[in-house]
Protein backbone atom coordinates (compact mmCIF):
# COMPACT_ATOMS: atom_id res chain seq x y z
CA UNK A 1 0.00 0.00 0.00
CA UNK A 2 1.38 3.27 -1.10
CA UNK A 3 1.45 5.59 1.87
CA UNK A 4 -0.15 9.17 1.46
CA UNK A 5 1.03 12.39 3.07
CA UNK A 6 -2.02 14.47 1.33
CA UNK A 7 -5.40 15.02 3.59
CA UNK A 8 -8.02 17.05 1.70
CA UNK A 9 -10.41 19.28 3.36
CA UNK A 10 -12.98 21.89 2.88
CA UNK A 11 -13.67 24.04 5.41
CA UNK A 12 -17.55 24.98 5.25
CA UNK A 13 -17.55 28.13 6.90
CA UNK A 14 -15.67 29.67 4.57
CA UNK A 15 -16.81 27.63 1.17
CA UNK A 16 -19.16 29.83 -0.81
CA UNK A 17 -19.92 27.04 -2.83
CA UNK A 18 -18.37 28.32 -6.08
CA UNK A 19 -17.72 25.14 -7.78
CA UNK A 20 -14.61 25.61 -9.32
CA UNK A 21 -13.25 22.70 -7.03
CA UNK A 22 -15.44 20.21 -8.77
CA UNK A 23 -15.14 21.58 -11.85
CA UNK A 24 -11.54 21.23 -11.43
CA UNK A 25 -11.54 17.55 -10.20
CA UNK A 26 -14.30 15.63 -9.46
CA UNK A 27 -13.18 12.69 -8.78
CA UNK A 28 -11.79 14.46 -5.12
CA UNK A 29 -14.57 17.93 -4.85
CA UNK A 30 -17.88 16.71 -5.47
CA UNK A 31 -21.07 19.63 -4.37
CA UNK A 32 -23.14 18.82 -0.86
CA UNK A 33 -26.75 18.79 -0.53
CA UNK A 34 -26.07 22.01 1.71
CA UNK A 35 -24.93 23.28 -1.94
CA UNK A 36 -21.02 24.04 -0.46
CA UNK A 37 -18.12 21.81 -1.92
CA UNK A 38 -17.37 18.75 -0.47
CA UNK A 39 -14.29 16.50 -0.32
CA UNK A 40 -14.90 12.68 -1.79
CA UNK A 41 -11.27 11.29 -1.22
CA UNK A 42 -9.67 12.77 1.93
CA UNK A 43 -6.75 11.15 1.27
CA UNK A 44 -6.04 10.92 -2.44
CA UNK A 45 -2.43 9.45 -3.75
CA UNK A 46 0.56 11.88 -4.23
CA UNK A 47 -0.63 12.19 -8.06
CA UNK A 48 -2.98 14.48 -7.18
CA UNK A 49 -0.62 16.95 -5.46
CA UNK A 50 -0.34 19.23 -8.40
CA UNK A 51 -4.27 18.97 -9.01
CA UNK A 52 -4.96 20.14 -5.33
CA UNK A 53 -1.90 23.15 -5.34
CA UNK A 54 -3.91 24.32 -8.39
CA UNK A 55 -7.42 23.72 -6.79
CA UNK A 56 -6.20 25.06 -3.52
CA UNK A 57 -5.18 28.58 -5.68
CA UNK A 58 -8.26 28.86 -7.71
CA UNK A 59 -10.53 28.70 -4.67
CA UNK A 60 -11.46 32.11 -4.38
CA UNK A 61 -12.08 31.83 -0.54
CA UNK A 62 -8.97 29.74 0.04
CA UNK A 63 -11.11 27.32 1.96
CA UNK A 64 -8.82 24.02 0.47
CA UNK A 65 -6.20 22.94 2.09
CA UNK A 66 -4.36 19.48 1.53
S1 LIG B 1 -13.76 26.32 -5.02
FE1 LIG B 1 -13.70 26.86 -2.84
S2 LIG B 1 -15.49 28.19 -2.51
FE2 LIG B 1 -15.79 27.08 -4.45
S3 LIG B 1 -16.98 25.24 -3.88
FE3 LIG B 1 -14.79 24.68 -3.88
S4 LIG B 1 -14.16 24.96 -1.74
FE4 LIG B 1 -16.07 26.07 -1.99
Amino acid sequence: MSHTNLHVKIEKLICQGTGYCVRLEPEIFTMGNDGLGEVLIERPDESYEETLEEAATLCPTRAITY
